[in-house]
């Protein structure tokens, strides 16, 4: 797997520390939403998983996890073109609703789950990404929670996939184009 991999952006050791500072920043926000608010975390399949399973060990209250998909690459790409595909929606009325996904690229796919979460009437929704590219698409969409800013560079790792690989390498990597 390892040749594949042309540089480390981002190493396993920054991405934990980045994402305990996020959860302190979460568990601080829905505290302050009232005694004894519950969170689910909605995640985005398939690129979250590590991530959400990761930020959801470092949050110390009670949460919920449902999982969704939503998909705007297929296969071989390296370039998201089509409108994304959004599955079976979760249950999140009344709830307080932190949605998990990897990356913000287009900003198609936050933009779409979140409107679709939105009819669901939940009593808050904020939004969370592992990481946010740096071009006008992206930044433009409102995010509670960016855990890194990065070039606009296609990247793996940490379970961001190409062609449905390298979701299992440890550290966010660029691979050889
Ligand atoms: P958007 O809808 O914002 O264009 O793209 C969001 C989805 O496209 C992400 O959830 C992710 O699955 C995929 N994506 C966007 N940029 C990248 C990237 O650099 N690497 C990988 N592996 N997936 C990406
Ligand atoms: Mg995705």
């Amino acid at each position: 797997m390892m040749q594949d991999i042309e540089r480390i952006l981002i190493a396993r050791g920054a991405i934990s520390d980045r994402v305990r500072a996020l959860a302190q920043e979460i568990t601080h926000d829905i505290t302050e939403k009232g005694e004894g608010a519950e969170l689910v975390l909605v995640a985005v399949m398939t690129g979250s998983i590590i991530f959400v399973a990761d930020l959801m060990r470092n949050l110390p209250m009670k949460v919920r996890i449902q999982l969704m998909t939503a998909s705007s690459y297929v296969g071989k790409t390296t370039a998201s073109t089509r409108d994304p595909f959004v599955g079976a929606l979760p249950d999140v009325g009344g709830k307080h609703v932190l949605l998990v996904d990897d990356i913000l690229d287009s900003g198609k796919t936050l933009t779409r789950v979140r409107d679709e979460l939105e009819t669901l009437e939940p009593k808050s929704i904020d939004t969370c990404v592992l990481l946010r590219k740096k071009i006008p698409s992206a930044m433009s969409v409102e995010c509670t929670y960016v855990g890194f800013d990065i070039e606009d560079e296609f990247v793996v790792g940490y379970g961001l996939d190409y062609d449905d690989y390298y979701r299992n390498f440890p550290d966010i990597a660029v691979i050889v184009p």
